[in-house]
């Protein structure tokens, strides 16, 4: 859903380009689930690549690499986008649209359960310098721990949907999928390496910076 006050910032400043609206309609066409990162993010997500000036990208969460487009688009020579999948369909449907929009070498997938990759990703010393959480809320807290392991000092790790919906801050609701992204957001507020806010942008953007120094 796009309110009218998001859609004024996408219309003026950024509307969604064809290559990220040919994405939306193939994920209705296949009936895979509406659940991309919001236009408003995607764009912010850009942003913040190119003005972080990051080269090795985590993300956590493909669906059909919308998010890894907006990611993708904003790299320097060189720089490169590693994304975690637990359906292997999906990475299908994500390399396809990454190809469409001429950024498949861009891009390298690595199909299972995040927790697991993540353990690899760090057995094997890659590190990186930005990462997107946006996988089951539930695990976001874990996703966190993880993430942490493999991020350089100076890093950023973006977390998408964490108002969910509002019902973050209703204590009446009380689901795991809540209770993760409650959980993420104190750990991110409260970490002494992490220097955190919570932009409430679409469904909620929460952004971490992890200090170079504590
Ligand atoms: N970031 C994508 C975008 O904006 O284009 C949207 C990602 S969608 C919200 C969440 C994705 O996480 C789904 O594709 C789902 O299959 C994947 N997922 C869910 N649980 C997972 C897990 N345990 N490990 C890896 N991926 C998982």
């Amino acid at each position: 859903m796009t309110s009218d006050r998001e859609q004024y910032v996408l219309t003026l400043f950024q509307p969604e380009d064809a290559v990220l609206q040919g994405i939306r309609n193939e994920i209705r066409k296949r009936g895979m689930p509406d659940i991309s990162v919001h236009p408003l993010v995607g764009a912010f997500l850009t942003f913040l690549v190119q003005v972080h000036g990051s080269r090795d990208i985590l993300e956590i969460g493909s669906l059909a690499g919308y998010s890894a487009v907006c990611l993708a688009r904003a790299l320097p020579r060189g720089g490169h986008v590693v994304s975690l999948e637990v359906n292997p369909d999906y990475v299908v449907v994500a390399r396809e649209n990454l190809h469409r929009a001429g950024l498949e070498n861009r891009v390298t997938h690595m199909v299972g359960l995040a927790e697991q990759s993540l353990d690899t990703l760090d057995r094997q010393g890659r590190r990186f310098d930005f990462a997107l959480i946006d996988a089951d809320k539930e695990n976001y807290p874990v996703y966190l721990e993880k993430t942490l392991k493999v991020l350089r000092p100076g890093g950023i790790i973006a977390a998408d949907n964490t108002l969910w919906g509002d019902k973050v801050w209703d204590p009446t609701v009380q689901d795991e999928s809540v209770a993760g992204i409650r959980r993420f957001n104190e750990m991110a507020a409260q970490h002494p390496a992490l220097k955190s806010l919570l932009c409430p942008m679409a469904d909620g953007l929460t952004l971490a910076r992890y200090l170079e120094e504590v």
